[in-house]
Order: C-alpha cells, then structure tokens, then sequence
C-alpha cells in the first residue's frame, strides 16, 4: 500500500482533485491512502496567519517556517519515521517518468505545496529530500503539481492498473512514445483502421506497433531516442527513416 501525505493550504482541492475515476477506485480499494494536511491547522496565529511580508522586501508573501515543520513533526511523530518529502517547486528537478518509478518504491511520501511566493528557505532546508518541478513554467500552488506526481506514481503501484501490462509497454517505456491506438468503428469519416491491426497476425502487428513507435519519436521527441533500447534491426528501420527525413 502505497500513502501519499500531502502538506497543503488547501486540502479540499487534493481530496476533490484524487478522489474519481482509477486513483479513486484504488483509495477504495486500499491500495493507495491519500492523506491531505492542513497547514493552516498548526498556526499559533489568532486569525490562522500562515504567510508574512518577505524580509528584505518585494512582492507577494512568503509561507512562514513555522506551522509547515509542526505539521511535518507531527506527521513524523505518527508514522514513527522520516519519510522522503518532495517539495514542488519550479526550481527543482523537472518530473519524468524514471522518477516516478523510484518514489513509487516507497511506502510514504510526503508533497509540501507551496503557495505565494513559496516557504521560508530555512524549514525547506531542514525538511526536504527532494525539490521537484512538473515543468518550466511557474503555477498558483503546489497542489496541482501534487496531483500530477500521485497520478503518475500511483499508476505503478501494483493493482491500480487493471491491466498490468500497459504500464510497460506506454511511452517512455524504452525512451520511445507509444505508437497509435485504433478501436471500433474500422472505418471513420473513409479513414480505415490500419490493415496490419486486423490481420490477426501478432508477429507483424508486434512489428508494426515497434515501427511507428520508433517514427513517432522520431518525429515527435526526437530528443528521447539517444537514450533509447532498440535492436540492430530497429536502429536500421531508424537509419532509413532519418535518410528519408533528409531528402
Ligand atoms: N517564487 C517562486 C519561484 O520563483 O521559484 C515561485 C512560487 S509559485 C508562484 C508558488 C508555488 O507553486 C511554489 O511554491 C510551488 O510549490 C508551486 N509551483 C509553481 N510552479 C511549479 C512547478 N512548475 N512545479 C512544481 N511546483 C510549482
């Protein structure tokens, strides 16, 4: 079982953000617990005051140290250990799938959303084990960049899936994206399915499929295809794809 606890300001939007569709068949499931903290409840505040002016001055207010490591603290006294805390960010390492297949060895995993202009340095410095971004761009708040992250872990949990193999043969699987998908109707507006997909022959349809993979990234990601597994016969269907690029 795998258990997300996510330190946020705003908890209805990761209860009501996680809890449809397959992660919230696999909560009911007992395969994942998504746990969302409020920060906003270890304020010593009167007026449950989370955030102040930054020091030195500029724009925007800065979460404050103090009720996120109470939270953490309190979090740590009752799993009786330190688990792994990412802090989203957009200064951190941007998420990819090889990522996602390391945290979901894990058993807890905390998520610190940031809102404002983000937290007081000196607690992310005492708590955190790993800053990680979504993407070179900057949101509102952590709480989406959360969503993203449990998504995308939770799908390698054992028995989320409902089909344990799909998850081995998507994109980025081997560092190539996934060749296209077909179903019902064969013919749609006179565009047909292609003929390979209903030969029933699986040794050409397994071909196929490795082809237009291969084609797709390189048309699309090429990017990925350094790193990619393919066989000296695959890299020669990639050879004569790049010459013909070339013409
Ligand atoms: N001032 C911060 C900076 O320049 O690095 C950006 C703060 S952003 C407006 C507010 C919060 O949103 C951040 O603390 C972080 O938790 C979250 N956030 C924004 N963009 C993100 C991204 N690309 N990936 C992950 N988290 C992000």
């Amino acid at each position: 079982m795998m258990k997300y606890h996510v330190l946020t300001l705003f908890p209805e939007m990761i209860e009501q953000g996680l809890s449809s569709s397959i992660i919230g068949r696999a909560t009911e499931k007992g395969l994942l617990q998504v746990e969302a903290i409020n920060i906003r409840d270890y304020s010593t505040n009167k007026h449950h005051k989370v955030d102040d002016y930054p020091y030195g001055g500029g724009a925007g207010m800065v979460m404050q140290a103090g009720p996120v490591y109470d939270a953490y603290e309190d979090l740590v006294q009752k799993l009786g250990k330190k688990p792994r805390v990412i802090y989203l960010t957009p200064q951190g390492k941007v998420f990819n799938q090889k990522m996602a297949e390391e945290f979901a060895k894990e058993e807890d995993l905390v998520f610190l959303c940031g809102h404002y202009e983000g937290i007081d340095e000196r607690v992310l410095e005492r708590i955190v084990t790993d800053y990680v971004s979504i993407g070179d761009y900057v949101l509102t708040g952590g709480e989406l960049p959360s969503m993203v992250m449990i998504d995308c872990i939770s799908r390698l949990v054992p028995g989320v899936l409902n089909n344990d193999v799909s998850a081995d043969i998507e994109s980025f699987h081997d560092n190539l994206l996934e060749y296209p998908q077909y179903t019902r109707p064969d013919t749609f507006l006179g565009m047909k399915v292609p003929d390979v997909l209903l030969s029933g022959n699986h040794g050409k349809i397994e071909q196929w499929r490795r082809e237009q993979s291969i084609k797709r990234t390189l048309e699309r990601r090429p990017d990925l295809l350094e790193d990619a597994n393919l066989s000296k016969k695959e890299l020669e269907y990639l050879k004569r794809l790049q010459q013909e690029k070339e013409k």
